[in-house]
């Protein structure tokens, strides 16, 4: 390990500093989910091409739920078939070794950090497992519906549609996930307990996110100006490693999750 980032690890591990882990789509890669980046984010409607920022809002589920939910329907099929690998097994030994001086906070809306073991985690993007009313009718989170796996012709059909109907009023279930024309908050997406979390952390230890979205960069400031130790886990730049460089106590430490992570925790568990 370089012996600049060995050097912050073992200063958070001295000083039992709490840490707050935030991650990306990227995490996931070496899972076989594909990022929002990547060619196989796009999604084909008739002859139009449609970018996640497009299909994941509000103002589409209101043009054209069926379309939106037949995305995701899809999307959730590969995160359930997907198994967790061993980044997020670094980080499930790290909350083992320092407990409760552990957060994750993730962007993932798959799963795979609570089904590798982690506890303590803020979903801040939402969770595939889950749905509620479009309507806000009061009916609360619900368990998604079991579907088989789909492809990515498969149609909507009626069946869906009975699945995916409010028990309560009759409208349309949703899934609970942030969309891109929404705003974070903390009773769904735990907006306050993120920050919060920051706002005692000795280190920020980032992986796989690009830094597209609001929150996070938020996050990533927050630890900057409060001097926290700032570590960067990612293949590419990005805005993380950027603030990284800036901070005295930063290191970006290029390359993948499966990679970096366990080297990384193993000198963090001590
Ligand atoms: P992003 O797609 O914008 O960026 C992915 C980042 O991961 C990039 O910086 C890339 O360089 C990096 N990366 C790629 N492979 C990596 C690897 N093996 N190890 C470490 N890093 C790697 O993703 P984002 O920043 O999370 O933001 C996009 C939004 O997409 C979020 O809102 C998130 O909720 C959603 N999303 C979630 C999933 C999921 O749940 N798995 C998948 C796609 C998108």
């Amino acid at each position: 390990m370089e012996p600049k980032l060995q050097a912050i690890l073992d200063g958070v591990r001295q000083a039992k500093g709490r840490v707050v882990a935030l991650t990306g789509a990227g995490i996931s890669a070496e899972s076989g989910i594909p990022t929002f980046r990547g060619a196989e984010g796009y999604w084909v409607v008739g002859s139009q091409n449609y970018m996640p920022q497009e299909m994941a809002t509000h103002e589409m589920f209101e043009r054209s739920p069926e379309e939106v939910w037949r995305w995701y329907l899809y999307r959730f099929g590969v995160c359930r078939h997907a198994q967790p690998n061993a980044g997020h097994a670094a980080l499930v030994a790290l909350e083992r070794a320092i407990g409760d001086r552990f957060t994750l906070v993730t962007q993932n809306i798959d799963g795979l950090h609570r089904r590798a073991g982690s506890e303590r985690v803020l979903c801040i993007h939402g969770d595939a497992a889950y749905v509620r009313c479009a309507g806000e009718c009061g009916v609360g989170r619900l368990d998604l519906p079991p579907f088989p796996p789909r492809t990515k012709d498969e149609p909507f059909s009626a069946a869906d549609r009975a699945r995916l109907t409010c028990p309560s009023c009759g409208g349309w279930l949703r899934p609970h996930v942030l969309w891109f024309d929404e705003y974070y908050d903390e009773p769904n997406y735990r907006m306050e307990s993120a920050l919060s979390a920051t706002s005692t952390a000795d280190l920020l230890l980032v992986v796989g996110t690009s830094g597209a979205t609001n929150l996070p960069m938020q996050i990533g400031r927050l630890a900057f100006e409060r001097g926290a130790a700032l570590v960067d886990v990612n293949p590419e730049e990005n805005p993380f490693a950027e603030l990284a460089a800036r901070s005295p106590r930063g290191f970006f430490a290029r390359g993948s999750a499966c990679e970096r992570l366990p080297e990384i925790v193993a000198a963090l568990a001590g």
